[in-house]
């Protein structure tokens, strides 16, 4: 996943973020970084920069949010302690406008408040502060494969397998992350709620643990810590299943006491295969 241009200026560049590698033109992965201290802000996108990503710094909430809502961007960095406008605030408003963006927030050690809030707001995952490199490049790229982009190409993990659910009058598209109601209301997933539903309705047939989503949602080593935040995202998505008429909603996501989850026998797939398939 590393790119050739790693470290040096990529002469090609267009003004719409892209890089030539041997006369081909490819998708550069643009990144917006929201972070005040100037010393960690320089650290994380020289970091990411030697790794091939386009990165967009901001110092403060605002010129964040300003930079995060342009087209073409594919992830956010969002620090929660930002002047002007907090962290917070800009995830919030981001969730309104960009509802399936990839943010990762970048938290304290301590501030275990704020990352649990960043979480229920809609955060797909975070790093606490000091990371090191490596450990945030791991859960950029986790965050990008599992939105189907990698550096410099498209890439689809499931291949053409279709991806669609049915939940009492609710139809779920996962492909393009949808949810659409009778009524013809409508509502958008973010890229980890809906790898959260597909992995649960491709193991439909047993109870998946907490870990196992860790592993095969989030990409990264499961510890004790990290699974609340696979319960923070099973709360959202249940929200997100809710009727938005108020009308009663069978569970799509049924809570297995000691274990994990499993997806409901209300969840129905329309085009899955029903075998369990190996992950
Ligand atoms: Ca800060």
């Amino acid at each position: 996943m590393r790119n050739p241009n790693c470290g040096t200026r990529l002469p090609f560049r267009t003004p719409h973020s892209a890089f030539r590698i041997q006369g081909v033109l490819m998708p550069l992965i643009r990144l917006v970084l929201v972070e005040d201290e100037h010393a960690i802000r320089r650290g994380i996108a020289d970091a990411l920069r030697a790794s091939g990503y386009d990165v967009a710094e901001a110092a403060d909430g605002q010129r964040g949010f300003e930079e995060a809502v342009r087209p073409g961007v594919d992830l956010v960095l969002l620090d929660l302690m930002l002047p002007r406008r907090s962290g917070l605030d800009v995830l919030v408003e981001l969730r309104k406008c960009k509802p399936s963006l990839p943010v990762i927030i970048l938290t304290a050690r301590g501030s275990e408040d704020d990352r649990v809030r960043g979480l229920k707001m809609g955060a797909d995952d975070y790093v606490v502060k000091p990371f090191s490199a490596r450990e945030l490049l791991a859960r950029v790229e986790a965050i990008l494969r599992r939105a189907g982009r990698k550096n410099g190409v498209s890439v689809d993990d499931d291949g053409d397998e279709a991806s669609t659910a049915r939940l009492g009058r609710a139809t779920i598209d996962l492909r393009r992350r949808e949810v659409c109601w009778s009524n013809s209301e409508r509502g958008e997933l973010s890229e980890t709620e809906s790898a959260i539903l597909l992995f649960l309705l491709r193991h439909r047939q047993r109870a998946v643990s907490r870990e196992e989503l860790l592993t095969h949602v989030w990409g990264i080593e499961p510890t004790g810590l990290e699974t609340r935040t696979v319960d923070m995202h099973v709360a959202r998505l249940r929200t997100k299943l809710r009727d938005p008429s108020g009308r009663k909603t069978p569970e799509a996501i049924l809570t297995v006491r000691a274990h994990g989850y499993m997806a409901s026998p209300d969840l129905v797939p329309l085009d899955l295969p029903v075998q369990e398939v190996k992950a």
